[in-house]
């Protein structure tokens, strides 16, 4: 009753089934109150197998809104192999619309590989890790900025320093066609979802699809693209679901984060004026922005630049910052 996880689908079983992993929890309100993550499972026959999973974060809609659409068209016929979906994978973040939950404040993104015995974020990324991820080839986890960050459209892999399986993922994340792609290098000991991927022998992708705790038809249209060119690349579908073709398919441009150079921080509290959007082109020493200060009227704002050039990858969207806010992220090309 106080431990474990509650799960009855049958991981064997051709079908699909929508069901719910419950994570024991108790509460004021209900003394054996379980968190119920929605699970959809759809298994037909032998095939490559994917998890596709949101909510990771609960306050990017992306991801949630599209798996919600897939589990709602696709039936087993359709598929050959196994897509294993989690709409909302910290179920009271995405309840909450934060980030993290407001039962534990667990970043789920940070908690890998997780707890069988600890607070609820924790149970669930060990669920995912232990008990999920191994029983696939391909884990995709759709992020975006989220409430307070706008983010260029890119899909992330991680560098993983195994020749075959970086250029397995490497193929994987070209055919998802988005304009931009990531490769990080957080390694295999990192407290994120990659990285449970890569201790799970699962080939982990990911990707951020917006941002602003919003969608728009267009961050909705590529995270769309995204989920339908994976789905087929792995032969798993055969048609498209959540998206249209493109009359050109988008060649991804490769993209690199790096040192904090990269990074414009807010070292004061203050007002933050951006000189630049997502997906500007900027050179070190250009103007990155102004951090005004309200409560100093006659003060001049303070002019931050850039130490390195690139492209503008994210930007903070609550102008309100305080010291060690990321204000703006650029990421070099190539
Ligand atoms: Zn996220």
């Amino acid at each position: 009753m106080h431990t474990g996880t509650y799960f009855d689908i049958d991981w064997t079983r051709d079908g699909k089934f929508v069901g719910f992993a419950g994570f024991p929890y108790s509460i004021d309100r209900s003394p054996y109150y379980q968190i119920k993550v929605p699970v959809c499972r759809i298994r037909n026959g032998e095939g490559a197998s994917i998890v596709l999973m949101a909510g990771n974060h609960g306050d990017e809609y992306e991801g949630e809104l599209t798996l919600l659409k897939l589990i709602r068209l696709v039936e087993a016929a359709d598929i050959k192999g196994a897509i294993t979906i989690l709409p909302a994978a910290n179920l009271p973040a995405v309840m909450a619309a934060r980030r993290c939950s407001p039962f534990d404040g667990g970043n789920m993104n940070r908690v890998f590989p997780g707890n069988p015995a600890g607070l609820p974020t924790q149970r669930i990324a060990w669920f995912i890790e232990h008990e999920v991820l191994p029983r696939h080839d391909v884990l995709l986890d759709i992020h975006s900025g989220g409430t307070s960050m706008d983010h260029l459209v890119c899909s992330l892999m991680e560098t993983s320093r195994e020749a075959e399986r970086d250029a397995k993922a490497l193929k994987l994340l070209k055919a998802m066609a988005m304009p931009y792609g990531i490769i990080a290098d957080n390694g295999r000991d990192s407290p994120t979802s990659m990285a449970a991927a890569l201790r799970s022998g699962c080939i982990g992708l990911s990707g951020e699809f917006g941002g602003g705790g919003t969608v728009t038809p267009r961050t909705m249209a590529l995270t769309g693209r995204a989920v339908d060119n994976l789905l087929l690349a792995l032969g798993i579908t055969r048609r498209r679901y959540v998206s249209v073709e493109e009359a050109r398919p988008t060649e991804t441009q490769i993209v690199t984060q790096g040192p904090q150079t990269l990074f414009v921080y807010a070292e004061r509290e203050g007002w933050f004026e951006p000189a630049v959007d997502i997906g500007d082109m900027v050179e070190e020493g250009q103007v990155a922005g102004w951090l005004h200060d309200l409560e100093r009227p006659l003060e001049a704002p303070l002019e931050l630049r850039f130490r390195a050039g690139g492209i503008v990858l994210t930007r903070r969207l609550h102008t309100h910052s305080q010291s060690g806010d990321t204000l703006i992220n650029i990421a070099q090309l190539g």
